[in-house]
C-alpha cells in the first residue's frame, strides 16, 4: 500500500487505492467498503477530505465490517481506475458490499451528507442492504425481540449483554454494536421502545438508555454521564472481562503475582511520576542523543532547542534543574558547526560531592510501567514529558507559544528512535502546528494530536492490554471534559480539558514516590 497519495496518507486509516491493489481491496472482501473517488485539484474534495479523515477516525473500530478507501482520479494512474468505475464528478462515493464480485461497479451514494454523523448513518443503512453475504465480522444490527433476548444466552457465550433501548429512528444502538465488535465477552443489541414486554420488564423510561442483562435474567442500568454513543462505548469497553479480541485477559493482580519479571511498582494511574520524567531524560540524553557521536546541522539545532525548554521548564528536583541549566548554558555557548557528544556527556554525568550522577543512570518506570518489558516505558514517558513542558511553559515578552512544540518536533525528527512514529508526528506537525498561537493552544494541540495517535494505535500490537489506548481523559477521569452536541454527538469541552491538563501535568501534582 502506498504511504501517501493526493489528499490522504496511510496514517489517515483510509485505504489508498492504486491500479495494482484495487481488485484485491474491493472484490471478495470480507468487509464492505466505501470508496471516495476524488481529484486533488477539486476544491470540494479538499473541503471534504477533513470530513472523510474524521469519519475514518470515528468509525475506526468498525473496520472488520466496513472500511474506507480513497483514490485520486487526478493522478495519472488513478484516472484509469476512476474511468473503469464510471466516475465523472468529484467527490463521488461508492459502496461495495462484502464479497462484491469482480465485475461490480459499486453502488453510487448520490447526495451523500457532508458531515460525519450523516455519513455514519448512511453506512449503517447500507450495511443493512447485505442479503446473503453479511460481512462475517459484523454483528446483527436488527432490533432484538423479547423472545430472542430470553434465549440469548443459550446460543451466545458472553458474560455481558448490553441492550440499547431506543426509538426506531435512532442509530445509537447500532453504532455502539459496531464500536464493540472487536471486543470479546460482550454483545450489544438494540431494542425498540415498542418492544413492550421487555420495556416493562426492565422498567425502561428513557430512550435511548442502556441496560446490562445477565443469563440469570437479572439486569441493571448502565450509568453514564450522557445517554449517547460515546458514553455507552467508553463504559462497555471497560466492563470487567471485556477485552479486545486477541488480547490476553490479564489483571494487575496477575502481574504482581508473576515473579519472573521485575517487581511491579504499585502506582496511581491518574498521576504523573517524577521517576518516569527522569527516566525519559536519562534515555533521551544518554541513549538516543548518544547514538550520534558528532552532532551538527539540524540535529544540533534540535538538541539546543530541547535543552533550552528543559532548562526553562522542567519542573524537577533542584539538582536536576541545575544540571539542565548548566548543560543548556554550555550548549548555547557552542558556536561551532558541530559538537562532540562526549563533551556533552561529560557535563551530563557530573556528580555532586562524589555521589551518584545527578540524573540517575537508570530506567525506573512507574506510571509508564508496561505489563511486558517491551510495552509502554520510554515512548509513554516522552509524551508525558512534553505534556508537562507545554503546561509549564510561561508567557514572557519574547516567548513563542510554539516553543515547546517546536522543540518536541525537532527532537522527535532528529533523535526519536521510532522512525515511523517520527514520520507520523512530523505529518501532524506540518499539517497544523503553525496554527498554534497561544500557550493554551499549544497544550491543547499536543493533547489532541496524542489522541489521534491513540485512536490510530488502539488495538495495535504495541497496545498494552492493561492500558488500552483511549480518547483521553475518559469521562470517569474528567466528566466535565466531555459533552454532547445537539444530536447526541460527543464533543470535548476544550476549556475544561485545558483546566484538567493544567492540573494533571502541573508541577505540584507530580509524585516523587511510588507505592512500594
Ligand atoms: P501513551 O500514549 O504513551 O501515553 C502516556 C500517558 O499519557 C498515558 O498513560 C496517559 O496517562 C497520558 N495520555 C494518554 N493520552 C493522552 C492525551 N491525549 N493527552 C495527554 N495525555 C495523554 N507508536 C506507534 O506504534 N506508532 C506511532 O506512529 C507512534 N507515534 C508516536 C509519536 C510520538 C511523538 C510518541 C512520543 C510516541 C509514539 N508512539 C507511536 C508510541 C505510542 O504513542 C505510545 O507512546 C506507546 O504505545 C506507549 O503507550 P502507552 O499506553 O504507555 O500510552
Amino acid at each position: 500500500f502506498p504511504a501517501e497519495a493526493g489528499l490522504y496518507t496511510a496514517s489517515d486509516q483510509i485505504i489508498l487505492l492504486t491500479p495494482e491493489n484495487v481488485d484485491a481491496v474491493l472484490f471478495n472482501s470480507t468487509a464492505a467498503l466505501v470508496v471516495e473517488f476524488y481529484a486533488s485539484w477539486c476544491g470540494h474534495c479538499v473541503a471534504f477530505s477533513p470530513i472523510w479523515k474524521s469519519l475514518a477516525r470515528n468509525i475506526k473500530e468498525w473496520k472488520p465490517a466496513i472500511d474506507l478507501a480513497a483514490i485520486d482520479c487526478a493522478d495519472e494512474q488513478g484516472t484509469t481506475v476512476c474511468t473503469r468505475f464510471g466516475i465523472t464528478g468529484y467527490p463521488s462515493l461508492k459502496f461495495f458490499h462484502a464479497y462484491s464480485k469482480k465485475e461490480s461497479k459499486g453502488e453510487d451514494l448520490r447526495g451523500f451528507s457532508r458531515d460525519v454523523r450523516g455519513l455514519r448513518h448512511l453506512i449503517i443503512d447500507k450495511l443493512h442492504t447485505h442479503e446473503e453475504t453479511w460481512p462475517p465480522a459484523c454483528p446483527p444490527l436488527e432490533t432484538a425481540s423479547e423472545t430472542e433476548i430470553d434465549h440469548f444466552f443459550e446460543t451466545n457465550n458472553v458474560q455481558h449483554l448490553a441492550l440499547v433501548f431506543e426509538t426506531d429512528d435512532s442509530y445509537v444502538g447500532r453504532e455502539v454494536t459496531l464500536d464493540l465488535l472487536q471486543y470479546e465477552n460482550i454483545a450489544v443489541r438494540r431494542v425498540l421502545n415498542t418492544e413492550e414486554g421487555l420495556v416493562s420488564k426492565l422498567g425502561v423510561k428513557d430512550f435511548p438508555s442502556c441496560y446490562l442483562y445477565y443469563s440469570a435474567g437479572n439486569f441493571s442500568r448502565l450509568h453514564v454521564q450522557s445517554e449517547a454513543r460515546a458514553f455507552y462505548t467508553y463504559a462497555l469497553q471497560r466492563l470487567p472481562g471485556v477485552v479486545r479480541s486477541g488480547k490476553p485477559r490479564q489483571t494487575i493482580t496477575d502481574l504482581i503475582k508473576n515473579t519472573t519479571r521485575e517487581q511491579w511498582r504499585l502506582f496511581n494511574s491518574s498521576r504523573v511520576y517524577m521517576s518516569d520524567l527522569e527516566s525519559a531524560l536519562h534515555y533521551s540524553l544518554r541513549v538516543e542523543v548518544a547514538s550520534h557521536p558528532v552532532i551538527s546541522g539540524e540535529r544540533l539545532t534540535a538538541l539546543k532547542r530541547y535543552m533550552s525548554v528543559l532548562a526553562k521548564y522542567f519542573p524537577g528536583r533542584p539538582v536536576v534543574r541545575g544540571l539542565l541549566k548548566t548543560l543548556d548554558i554550555w550548549l548555547q555557548s557552542q558556536h561551532g558547526s558541530e559538537i562532540k557528544y562526549s563533551a556533552f556527556r561529560d557535563i551530563l554525568d557530573r556528580t555532586v560531592e562524589n555521589t551518584d550522577a545527578v540524573l540517575p543512570d537508570v530506567l525506573r518506570w512507574v506510571g509508564c510501567q508496561g505489563s511486558q518489558p517491551h510495552l509502554r516505558g520510554y515512548p509513554c514517558s516522552v509524551w508525558t514529558l512534553f505534556h508537562v513542558l507545554t503546561v509549564q511553559a510561561k508567557n514572557t515578552a519574547s516567548s513563542d507559544p510554539r516553543e515547546v512544540l517546536q522543540a518536541m518536533r525537532s527532537y522527535v525528527r532528529s533523535f526519536f528512535g521510532c522512525r515511523e512514529c517520527a514520520a507520523h508526528f512530523e505529518g501532524m506537525a506540518a499539517e497544523s502546528m503553525h496554527s498554534v498561537n497561544t500557550l493554551s493552544n499549544a497544550v491543547l494541540w499536543l493533547w489532541s494530536r496524542h489522541n489521534r495517535v491513540n485512536n490510530r494505535l488502539a488495538g495495535a500490537l504495541s497496545e498494552d492490554p492493561l492500558f488500552p489506548k483511549i480518547q483521553w481523559p475518559s469521562p470517569d477521569q474528567c466528566p466535565r471534559c466531555h459533552g454532547v452536541r445537539g444530536k447526541g454527538e460527543h464533543s470535548w469541552n476544550d476549556e475544561e480539558v485545558l483546566a484538567f491538563l493544567r492540573s494533571y501535568f502541573s508541577s505540584e501534582h507530580i509524585l516523587y514516590d511510588y507505592l512500594e
